[in-house]
């Protein structure tokens, strides 16, 4: 076995994300010695201690970053400007501090200032993920084949950033350097655009009236069944990625909006050939994911 990259990698936030992580961390034991956990109430911090995938639960997170290496924020996006805070003057001499966040301009922009001098700030983000959240919905091989988005600022101590890349590399992930404003558009239109639908369309069928939205949930054939799916994920950690991607996510939407009157104008109009060329898109785009492994 190879050494570990880490001493002590502490977690903050251990829900699908951060579990996934202790998981992979124990199972494999290169990734670090010693895996601390903290989490926001006591309940969770129960439940870690119950699963025993951390060798330490910490409530306070100041005292779990103590004599980290590694310190990996893996709460909401919305949480991080306070968690930074609260940690900021008991990080480690020499420590890394990354994160897990699916948004990354606001990232370096609430957590950037607040790094002190002498600790590597390493923003990143696995592209992995379920609807499911909490400590019991993590597991081992969440991010196999899965790509992890770093995204560096300029100047970033490189070895740091080559220990973050090794880390989501032994976690079963193919790792890619990712300009920030660059990964929040990209991301926009692949995660977050989708998961927007997908909680509208859930809302537009729950304000049908009675009788229509008995059928919709009795006949949900796969089309809004697979939209329920996305639409299930959790409340909080969406909330922060929409108010914290809001530029990206508004530029995509306006565009889809467009797109999407384009296609009402054809139903309308019965512009058969504009209809079937919008569906063999879709139909390509699918096809070119399941060659890449990525569906
Ligand atoms: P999750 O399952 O809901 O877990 C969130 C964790 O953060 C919980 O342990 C929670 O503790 C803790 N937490 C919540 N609010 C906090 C606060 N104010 N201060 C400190 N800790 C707090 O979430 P997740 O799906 O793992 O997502 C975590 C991060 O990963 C987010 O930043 C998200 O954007 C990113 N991400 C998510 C996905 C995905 O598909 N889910 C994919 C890639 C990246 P309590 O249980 O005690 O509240």
């Amino acid at each position: 076995m190879a050494e570990p990259l880490f001493r002590r990698l502490a977690l903050l936030g251990i829900g699908l994300i951060g579990s996934s992580v202790a998981r992979i961390a124990k199972e494999r034991g290169d990734i670090a010695a010693e895996v601390v956990a903290n989490a926001r109430t006591p309940a969770t911090l129960e439940r870690v201690r119950q699963l025993g995938i951390a060798d330490r639960v910490e409530a306070d997170p100041a005292a779990a970053v103590a004599g980290a290496d590694c310190v990996m924020l893996c709460a909401p996006v919305g949480a991080f400007a306070a968690l930074a805070e609260a940690i900021a003057p008991h990080l480690a001499p020499g420590a890394i501090l990354t994160d897990v966040g699916s948004t990354k301009q606001s990232v370096i922009r609430d957590v950037g200032p607040l790094v002190p001098a002498g600790v590597h700030f390493v923003p990143a983000h696995p592209l992995a993920g379920t609807e499911y959240s909490g400590p019991d919905a993590g597991f081992t091989t969440l991010f196999e084949n899965r790509w992890c988005l770093l995204t560096p600022p300029p100047g970033t101590d490189e070895d740091a950033v080559e220990k973050i890349a090794e880390l989501w590399r032994r976690c079963g992930a193919m790792v890619e350097t990712m300009e920030p404003a660059h990964h929040d558009r990209v991301l926009a239109i692949v995660s977050h655009l989708p998961h927007l639908i997908a909680f509208t369309i859930c809302g537009t069928a729950d304000d049908l009236e009675d009788e229509s939205r008995q059928e919709v949930l009795q006949f949900a054939a796969t089309g809004f069944r697979d939209f329920t799916r996305i639409a299930a994920s959790d409340p909080v950690m969406w909330r922060d990625v929409f108010l914290n991607n809001r530029e990206a996510l508004l530029e995509m939407l306006a565009r889809f909006m467009e797109d999407a009157q384009a296609m009402a104008r054809a139903v309308r109009w019965g512009d058969a050939a504009y209809i079937e060329d919008k569906i063999m898109r879709g139909r390509r785009i699918r096809r070119s994911l399941i060659e890449l492994k990525q569906a």
